[in-house]
């Protein structure tokens, strides 16, 4: 088997083991508090729908802290509660005391019509987006509809969804690989594409090598970027591609590499590349 075959097939096997693992809670920010609201999709399925909303031109980690801002200001963050607020309440809590995005008054008209949405089309439930086994296509397409979500972050959405949350969608084929900083490099680095990839070229290639879920590679491919391949220097050694990467040979004759601890945080959301 050729190289790439085989890097493609480790990928995806390593994909599929960490998809059919157990539900874990999963750590979008550093705030465990805020964590627990976005964790907490039975009861608060808004939250996670909103913290994708919010999730553009800043640092994710900051966009994902916004649900659980807006429960600390407004004491619960039932979407009864949400509902009460006018568009000029939801800017005054975006904008006071401290913004909570660069963008507030575009972010707030987001946040406020997103509320509308999941109330006018939803009856306020949103779980109903991902309820009843719907297709990868069907939730990516719902999460466009709301004012501010391009394709990138509606394709996180149901991957963080379908690999996290282990909601059950009757297809995978419309769940796209996230072409953040780490995806990117390693990508490049095994030469599954040029290391200068486009975006648009990175997503046409993980669906040309897994069209049934392309979004499957996403994970190992960030957590090997994250724990072995940095940017600077690639702990080869470690990273359980040496043998078939073609980087990889080149560091194994030209350096001696030191060990590294894998890091075991969640991939919640994207990183900002
Ligand atoms: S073998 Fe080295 S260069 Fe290749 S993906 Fe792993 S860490 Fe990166």
């Amino acid at each position: 088997m050729m190289n790439k075959q085989i890097i493609r097939e480790r990928l995806v096997a390593h994909g599929a083991k960490l998809f059919k693992s157990p539900r874990e809670f999963i750590r979008f920010t550093k705030d465990n508090d805020a964590n627990k609201l976005l964790n907490n999709i039975e009861e608060h399925p808004h939250a996670f729908i909103l913290a994708c909303v919010m999730d553009r031109q800043i640092k994710a980690e900051r966009a994902w802290l916004i649900p659980y801002r807006f429960q600390e200001k407004l004491g619960d963050f039932s979407i009864e509660t949400l509902l009460t607020q006018s568009q000029e309440d939801i800017h005054k809590l975006m904008a006071e005391p401290k913004s909570l995005h660069r963008f507030v008054d575009k972010m707030a008209g987001f946040f406020f019509l997103a509320v509308q949405r999941i109330d006018g089309n939803y009856g306020g439930n949103a779980s109903l987006i991902w309820k009843d086994t719907p297709s990868s296509a069907t939730v990516v397409y719902r999460f466009l509809e709301f004012d501010g979500v391009g394709p990138k972050i509606a394709s996180m959405a149901a991957n963080i969804l379908a690999r996290e949350f282990k909601i059950p969608f009757a297809d995978y084929f419309s769940i796209d690989i996230s072409a953040d900083i780490h995806v990117r490099r390693v990508f490049g680095r095994l030469g599954l594409t040029p290391l200068d990839a486009t975006v648009e070229q990175l997503i046409f290639r993980a669906r040309a090598l897994h069209p049934e879920f392309p979004g499957m590679m996403d994970y190992p491919a960030w957590e090997i970027g994250r724990n072995w391949c940095k940017s600077r220097k690639p702990y080869c050694s470690n990273c359980y591609m040496n043998d078939m990467c073609p980087n990889a040979t080149y560091e194994r004759k030209n350096s001696g590499q030191p060990a590294a601890s894998p890091d075991t945080r969640s991939r919640g959301t994207l990183e900002n590349s």
